[in-house]
């Protein structure tokens, strides 16, 4: 069993949009995104996209569009040295009620099933504690960026009492999870 990082997708690897990124045109990848997720490949650990994109559910986006979106971001990460593992998709609008949209762990845990990870070992880098909730149900650790809506969710978490590790952007989150 491999320790993956998980990748939420809007917010760590590329601009959150609040109108959803809706075509390769839309997409901005954000500063050290590539060379993070490029140091967690060198060091061998497997990568894997983990995300919630109701725009499909709400039928603002087609699904064929959002895999296109898919390809293209998984060439310019191949090309940057960080070749994905998998991406994993929620599709669903958030009342609709399915096991996959996060905060809910099902994408992580067919994640691990399917490419044979060891969850315990493994982190989840997101910018939106809902991240923090489905690695936390999942049995897997949790680095908040702050890059996204990150620095927002920082202040919530707080103000619950319970702040997460946090990094900088996925390069400096990089660097904290390969010290261990
Ligand atoms: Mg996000
Ligand atoms: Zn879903």
């Amino acid at each position: 069993m491999k320790a993956a990082v998980f990748l939420d997708r809007d917010g760590v690897l590329c601009e959150d949009r609040a109108d959803y990124v809706r075509s390769w045109a839309d997409w901005r990848w954000v500063p050290g995104a590539l060379e993070g997720a490029a140091a967690i490949a060198r060091a061998g650990r497997p990568l894997v996209v983990i995300t919630n994109q109701a725009c499909i559910g709400k039928g603002l986006v087609p699904r064929a569009v959002v895999d296109g979106i898919h390809r293209r971001m998984g060439d310019d990460l191949a090309a940057a040295g960080a070749p994905l593992a998998g991406v994993y998709v929620c599709p669903h609008a958030p009342d609709d009620g399915c096991d996959c949209r996060k905060p809910r762990p099902g994408m992580l845990l067919a994640a691990a099933r399917d490419l044979d990870l060891d969850l315990a070992a493994s982190t989840f880098v997101g910018d939106n504690l809902r991240d923090g909730e489905a690695a936390a149900a999942a049995g897997t650790r949790f680095v908040l960026t702050l890059t996204g809506q990150g620095p927002r969710w920082l202040e919530e978490a707080r103000r619950r009492g319970a702040p997460p590790r946090t990094a900088p952007d996925l390069r400096a989150a990089a660097e904290l999870i390969l010290r261990g």
